[in-house]
């Protein structure tokens, strides 16, 4: 018996979806639920991060309200990320109250997004749960080049990771940013790694989230020009597979698997999206690109029933900007302050 057991009255509501202003349905949820990491990924984080204090971070009970709401308006799909969502004490328990969605149907889809550090020791708990997917970061095959990547992290801990995962039975994307100078030319051996265990692959650009000490215009590289170079050796065949995110697939007829582009600089995908993002802290961002921000601690801490905070949820995704501008220029600020371990990647 968990104490989530017993549902709370909104969850057995029918409610109206919900739709923004621009008439697109939200249905896919990403929560944060902690912005402390094992590791310091270049593009990410800065060496010397300050975490947030204990008392700002969302309780488990908190986010599971706050996710249980969402899924009561319609979210078919929840993705726990961080920061390390497997860092977080407890994770597990969340994932095991949140599950109850997915036995009751409310629910398609309870998935993750992690670096993989902790995925041997969780794996199998996380299949028993009902997680049938895994995102697992991971820039490079190298491991001194990982090392360095992410500032002392161990690449057999999170290749042991994803071995763990595929025995549990789990679906494994590998996810890596495209970084010109660190893996651009490695990645073809990646996306084979990856296909050869039986892992869909998706290149991420790198996007201008919070400061960091290097200058992303030196560091981005256009999934066009990834693409291109691809195309030279591998015959990429467009295909219509879609996993609710933002990434367009292509299968390579040689590997036999699939690669998919995220590309929020030379393409924005902003028309058909259907996501929203819950930090840590209980911030709800309607959009990654923009500083828009709704404060759905302060609306449950301030003792709102749950038709409070179905009011204040409605009204941040009326809200939903149209799309983000993501650019990135020599030297300029980031086009949000917050680093991508804050929104939830
Ligand atoms: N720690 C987990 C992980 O690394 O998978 C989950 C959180 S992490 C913020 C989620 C994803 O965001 C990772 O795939 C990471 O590579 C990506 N990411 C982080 N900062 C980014 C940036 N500035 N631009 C593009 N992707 C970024
Ligand atoms: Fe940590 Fe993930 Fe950010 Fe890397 S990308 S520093 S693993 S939160």
């Amino acid at each position: 018996m968990t104490p989530y057991d017993a549902a709370p009255p909104q969850e057995a509501r029918v409610q109206p979806p919900l739709i923004d202003g621009f008439g697109r349905t939200v249905s896919y949820l990403r929560v944060s639920v902690t912005d402390r990491c094992d590791l310091r990924c270049v593009y990410c984080m800065s060496e010397h991060m300050t975490f947030l204090p204990k008392a700002e971070v969302l309780t488990l009970e908190e986010l599971d309200r706050i996710a249980s709401a969402f899924v009561a308006l319609g979210t078919r799909k929840l993705r726990i990320t961080g920061g390390e969502p497997l860092v977080r004490k407890g994770v597990m328990g969340l994932f095991e109250n949140l599950s109850r969605h997915l036995k009751s149907g409310a629910l398609d889809e309870l998935t993750l997004t992690t670096n993989g550090t902790r995925l041997e020791e969780f794996a199998a708990d996380l299949a028993r749960l009902g997680v049938r997917r895994v995102n697992v970061s991971m820039d490079t095959l190298d491991p001194a080049k990982f090392r360095v990547l992410t500032r002392g992290g161990q690449l057999p801990k999170v290749i042991a990771g994803i071995d763990a995962a595929l025995a549990a039975g789990l679906s494994v994307k590998i996810n890596a940013v495209a970084l010109k100078d660190d893996n651009a030319g490695e990645l073809p051996d990646l996306i084979a790694w990856a296909h050869a265990r039986g892992c869909d692959m998706t290149l991420i650009e790198a996007m201008p989230l919070g400061e960091i000490e290097v200058d992303r215009t030196d560091q981005f590289l256009s999934l066009k020009d990834v693409r291109r170079g691809l195309e030279s050796f591998w015959t990429l065949s467009e295909i219509a597979h879609r996993t609710g995110g933002p990434a367009r697939y292509v299968r390579i007829e040689e590997t036999g698997g699939r690669l998919g582009f995220i590309t929020p600089l030379s393409h924005n995908f902003c028309e058909s999206c259907n996501r929203v993002r819950l930090t840590c802290t209980g911030t709800l961002h309607t959009c990654l690109g923009r500083e828009d921000a709704s404060d759905l601690r302060a609306v449950i801490r301030d003792g709102a029933d749950d038709a409070g905070l179905v009011d204040a949820i409605r009204l941040a995704i009326d809200a939903k900007p149209q799309g983000h501008d993501f650019q990135i220029a020599r030297a300029a600020a980031p086009a949000v302050a917050r680093h991508m371990s804050t929104t939830g990647g």
